[in-house]
């Protein structure tokens, strides 16, 4: 058949494209890691942070803390924001960290408070005063600090005595609630409840399995909690036969993730799956068998395979894709969901942006005859020549110029709100990138909506980075 009689593939919709930062021939790649908590299993996010918030405020309401009135609002907070601990606020910096939109507490901060706060200060993640929400799960985390940095204000916490104190403790109460059994035994009680089912995952995991790819499971999740969920997950759309435990080669759960990229913890077997009892491991992995704990180093080692051989697909920014890039080089894959609704929006405003792109195009051709206009005025003043004409034409210009922003301002104010009305889109600041859209692209080679959308790419797809754009481009 000549490729001119193939019918043209199908058509991806935007929303559910893999895009590259990095170009990523999957032909190349051996062995693909998965992440299993908003990766292989996607949460129905407001049911399980609002699972998380409750556990945590009723464990701070036993100990007397004034919180019976506070509430989990998922449309107040947004993954890639930055929590910062020294001033009580929440911030959206740019690629750059300048912030350009911030709350105190649960308060927006006007121009004047935000210019106050961040003048000459640049959100620069490496200080232990910002904290960089890396995951869905940080959501709850979030919202509670911000409701409790209100409390603090109002002086109704007098045991903490600074924001940094209050961020402490909402950590060590959000951790203590993913720990304990009580959220994850109602998850598994009903997991209709808490997962967005999605019968494509198995499918594209089956055709990389039979593409020849090894594909690995390395999970924070616990044993207890995995073993119920996988199946879940993967079975019902498998061929009759197949369960999950069959397309996986190495399952490796309690990973401690970024520690597994990380360290030379040790692996331990888990000797018998009823029970979850551990023992020591040494030497190569077993197919049939699941590991704790370990690390990548000698995962490699008994692969046989190494660095760029391996892709990994995971949906925190920080200990799925950062840490696996930085110290391994592996190949990184980045889960976002919120893509989805990103994508759509930004669609369905497209009109609105050209419409604004041509009044700040017509803006800046002012804003330059304004320029010279001044520069006309100060040269006649020198001069000591007539300015009358000049200055009616300066008043002129600037009144077209403020008609003009009285257009440009909703406009520029709904490209603001995309997505989400307090924050706006997740790759943008302002006309910038995020600073999340930045960790994105310097440490995700690819990142996707979903782990399924790798069944229409095919595990034989040459994903190709874009051109990257530059201010001098031709326009
Ligand atoms: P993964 O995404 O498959 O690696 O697994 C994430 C696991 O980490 C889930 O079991 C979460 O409940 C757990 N987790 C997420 N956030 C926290 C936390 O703050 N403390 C402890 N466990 C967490
Ligand atoms: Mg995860």
């Amino acid at each position: 058949m000549s490729v001119m009689s193939l019918p043209p593939p199908p058509a991806i919709p935007p929303e559910r494209r893999i895009y590259a930062n990095r170009t990523l021939n999957l032909r190349s790649i051996r062995a693909i890691g998965y992440d299993m908590d908003y990766t292989l299993l996607h949460y129905r996010v407001e049911e399980w942070e609002q699972g998380a918030f409750e556990q945590a405020r009723s464990s701070l309401a036993e100990r007397g803390w004034p919180v019976e009135d506070l509430s989990f609002d998922p449309s107040t907070v947004i993954r890639g924001l930055t929590l910062d601990l020294e001033l009580g606020n929440l911030v959206k910096p740019t690629r750059f960290g300048y912030v350009i939109k911030a709350t105190h507490g649960t308060q927006a901060l006007d121009y004047d408070r935000l210019r106050k706060a961040y003048h000459g200060n640049v959100v620069d993640l490496s200080e232990s005063r910002f904290v960089f929400l890396n995951t869905l799960f940080s959501l709850s985390e979030a919202s509670l600090y911000a409701q409790l940095v209100d409390l603090l204000d109002e002086g109704r916490l007098p045991e903490m005595r600074s924001y940094a104190d209050v961020y402490r403790t909402v950590r060590s109460t959000i951790d203590e609630a993913h720990m304990e059994g009580a959220l994850k035994d109602r998850i598994t009680a009903d997991p209709d409840r808490f997962v967005v089912p999605d019968a494509d995952t198995a499918a594209a995991l089956l055709d990389q399995q039979r593409a020849g790819k090894r594909l690995l499971l390395i999970t924070n999740s616990g044993w207890d909690y995995t073993r119920r969920m996988m199946p879940y997950a993967l079975d019902p759309h498998l061929p009759d036969g197949l369960t999950w435990r069959d397309l996986f080669e190495v399952v490796i759960v309690s990973a401690f993730k970024p520690g597994f990229f990380e360290g030379n913890r040790p692996f331990f077997e888990v000797v018998d799956e009823e029970q979850g009892l551990l023992s020591p491991h040494a030497g190569p992995t077993v197919p049939t068998k699941v590991y704790f704990g370990g690390n990548a180093a000698e995962l490699e080692e008994t692969l046989g395979i190494s660095g760029d051989q391996i892709l990994y697909v995971g949906d925190h920014l920080f200990a799925d894709v950062h840490v696996s890039k930085a110290l391994l080089r592996w190949r990184t894959a980045l889960i976002l969901r919120e893509l989805e609704s990103e994508v759509r929006d930004q669609n369905e405003f497209v009109p609105s942006e050209q419409r604004l792109q041509s009044l700040m195009s017509h803006k800046e051709l002012m804003e330059r005859q304004l320029a010279l206009l001044h520069l006309d005025r100060q040269h006649a003043k020198t001069a000591r020549k007539g300015r009358r004409d000049l200055d009616a034409s300066i008043e002129d210009l600037r009144r077209e110029l403020s008609r003009l922003d009285e257009e440009i301002g909703p406009l520029a104010r709904a490209a603001g709100e995309l997505r989400n009305e307090a924050w706006g889109p997740l790759m943008r600041s302002g006309n910038d990138k995020s600073l999340f859209a930045r960790q994105v692209e310097r440490y995700a080679d690819v990142y996707t909506s979903r782990a399924s959308n790798f069944l229409f790419e095919t595990p034989y797809a040459f994903l190709r980075a874009a051109r990257g754009s530059l201010p001098h481009d031709p326009s």
